[in-house]
């Protein structure tokens, strides 16, 4: 028989990637405490009416790629396939709209029925923010900096663009709408099948189509920045002048547009080439509609989410995790007391391996092959006189040292050989 497999779009984070994606994320926190973002959790299925109207019925997420089934209680629930919705509700169930602005980060597996290929997954992860309740640009300048300084803080920010677009406010979107549907109606049998069915729903969406015909279309299609109002434009520049304040350089890019309906003024997404066709790593924009559309007050927003797994294949080798001591104690007297040590050890904070069984010599090797730093070991006659033999594992010079002097000497030796 074959062995188990993975369901299809998912995968196993073996210890060297969860390791890199913990990297990404926990890197991601630390910057995010410092813009006074704070952790939020919310679960990982919804009622799948917290997805279905804010993210779109006529979007690719609510029409083909969510995880939707009918629980045995016969509520019909979604797996999360990204995680705004699922915050703006947990503000509401839990009453919080008086307390703004709000200021959450996330982390956490988004599911989505993809055709899997590099970068793209059917579980895969992100990290987020959402800041709510502020309607100053000040808020998309600060999020937009949050995601440039974890960029920085994870080494990349060398490969990876920001690419910055303003949606206006909706009085400018709803005629700027207007326009490209007119546009895009005198060119009809051109458009893709998909794109015409977009034409009516979310003709915006064209301009983002992977269709090279449509991307033909769209080149020549309206520009938005004509159809911008005053106070749109002023919203817009007064993003960019933040940005220049702050050196966060960008690059324009008319055609951005997020997949999302709810989405307003600034729309940006952090892009690498270094990817292949997955390489948008952060995606996000201001959407001061959603809240209100999913049953709250007015209150606007701006966030992003970016996905770990291309993150992780961007960043190198995170830092190697503290070398291990390998305790190898020999004859029965000795492994009870090695039980002790190493829990002495531990409490010192090194991180210690205890070789379960076999001979001296399989011990070793086996001290070897996790990279230990240095080696322990344990005999009758050391137990007798209250010392350990300590091997330096990287010199292969040896000593003795009193029991209850090794968590000072094991802590010297790590210490040395971190980098
Ligand atoms: P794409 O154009 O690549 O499909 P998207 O517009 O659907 O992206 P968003 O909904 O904005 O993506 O999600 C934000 C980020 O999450 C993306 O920029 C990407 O890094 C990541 N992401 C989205 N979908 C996937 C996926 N199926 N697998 C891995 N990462 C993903
Ligand atoms: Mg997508």
């Amino acid at each position: 028989m074959p062995p188990l497999q993975p369901a299809r779009g998912t995968q196993d984070l073996l210890p060297d990637v969860a390791r890199r994606h913990r990297q990404v994320s926990e890197t991601a926190r630390e910057a995010a405490v410092l813009y006074g973002f704070a952790e939020i959790a919310t679960p990982i299925f919804e009622f799948t009416e917290v997805f279905a109207r804010p993210i779109g019925e006529h979007t690719d997420i609510v029409s083909k790629e969510m995880y939707t089934f009918t629980d045995r209680g016969g509520e019909e629930v979604t797996l999360r396939p990204e995680n705004t919705a699922g915050v703006v509700r947990a503000v509401l169930s839990n009453g919080l709209t008086q307390a703004t602005p709000l200021k959450f980060f996330y982390s956490g597996p988004m599911f989505r029925y993809e055709r899997p290929q590099k970068g793209r997954f059917r579980q895969f992860h992100q990290i987020g923010v959402e800041l709510l309740g502020v309607a100053t640009p000040q808020a998309d300048i600060e999020v937009i900096a949050l995601g440039q300084r974890i960029l920085g803080a994870l080494g990349i920010a060398e490969r990876v663009v920001l690419e910055l677009n303003t949606l206006g406010d909706p009085a400018s979107r709803a005629a700027y709408r207007d326009a490209l549907v007119r546009y895009f109606s005198g060119r009809l049998s051109e458009l893709s099948e998909d794109s015409q069915r977009r034409l009516d729903r979310n003709p915006l969406r064209i301009l983002d189509s992977k269709d090279p015909g449509d991307q033909r279309l769209a080149a020549e299609a309206p520009d938005f920045s004509d159809y911008l109002n005053e106070a749109s434009r002023t919203f817009f520049a007064r993003v960019r002048d933040g940005l220049d304040r702050l050196g966060i350089t960008y690059r324009l890019n008319r055609r951005l547009v997020r997949g999302l309906d709810y989405y307003t003024h600034t729309a940006f997404e952090f892009v690498t080439t270094d990817l292949g066709a997955q390489g948008t790593v952060i995606g996000g924009g201001r959407y001061d509609g959603l809240v209100e559309l999913m049953g709250g007050p007015t209150m606007p927003g701006v966030g992003w989410a970016a996905g770990i797994e291309r993150l992780a294949m961007l960043t190198g080798e995170p830092l190697p995790p503290q070398r291990p001591v390998a305790l190898v104690p020999i004859g029965e007297a000795a492994e009870a007391r090695m039980l002790v040590i190493a829990e002495r050890l531990r409490d010192a904070g090194l991180v210690v391996e205890l070789g379960y069984s076999g001979n001296l010599q399989r011990r070793m090797r086996r001290a070897d092959r996790i990279g230990a730093r240095a080696a322990v070991l344990l005999g009758d006659d050391e137990l007798a006189r209250g010392i350990a033999t300590l091997r330096d594992l990287d010199s292969g010079e040896q000593c003795e040292v009193a029991l209850d002097a090794l968590a000072p000497h094991l802590s010297a030796l790590t210490e040395i050989t971190k980098p």
